[in-house]
């Protein structure tokens, strides 16, 4: 992971930051290594690899947008809503990225998660989900059950495909009602011609999820 030399420093930038109220760390005691070495196991743990949780908040990001302040529908079960606001957010990582301090909020049943661009920016750039008590703290078993169709644990154990385009999983426990694919169905016994069911990508946008062992 990308983490500078002087991490005694960016540790020091994290705890006082100016943007966040309580810093990015909040009140969390542990060393900035600790914090993201416990997240990435987490993620690894749970099937997912920062890329497709980063490419999935960033699909969920612009539909969003797209609702320009109205609740827009993901998937059956998950929403998404932006709070515009102006002005923009550096990442203290000092890689002079500047990000949009909109606020995304995504809602699956009583979960919902939030983030800024700037924590997109962060996980995917930096695997940093912020420190516990933060007020953009994102905890990744709780992001992961909001952002994604399938519960993880069931996606993991039978050989899951997402869909590179917007995320979605297929998983053979479910089959696709949408396209009138019966559960049990392996990915590959579906006909050529099946697509996504929330984006219409085709087969080939399918790659497989990590299975535990
Ligand atoms: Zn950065
Ligand atoms: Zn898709």
């Amino acid at each position: 992971m990308k983490l500078p030399p002087n991490i005694k420093q960016l540790e020091e930038i994290l705890r006082s930051s100016k943007f966040v109220a309580g810093g990015f760390l909040g009140t969390d005691p542990r060393p900035l290594t600790e914090i993201i070495e416990h997240d990435l196991a987490e993620l690894a743990l749970l099937g997912f690899s920062l890329e497709q949780v980063a490419d999935r908040m960033q699909f969920i990001t612009k539909r969003a947008l797209d609702g320009h302040g109205m609740t827009v529908q993901i998937d059956p079960s998950l929403s998404a809503i932006a709070d515009e606001s102006r002005g923009s957010l550096v990442c203290p990582w000092h890689d002079n990225q500047h990000f949009n301090k909109t606020v995304i909020t995504a809602s699956r049943g009583s979960l919902s998660v939030r983030w800024s661009d700037l924590s997109l920016h962060l996980i995917r750039a930096h695997a940093f989900f912020q420190g516990r008590g933060s007020a953009f703290r994102i905890e990744p078993r709780q992001l992961v059950s909001v952002i994604f169709s399938s519960q993880p644990s069931r996606a993991v154990s039978m050989n899951a495909y997402m869909c590179k385009a917007c995320g979605f999983i297929y998983n053979p426990l479910d089959g696709d009602p949408l396209n009138n694919i019966p559960p049990n169905t392996p990915f590959e016994k579906l006909p050529d011609t099946w697509r996504c069911p929330m984006c219409g990508a085709p087969k080939s946008m399918f790659k497989p999820m990590p299975t535990k062992s």
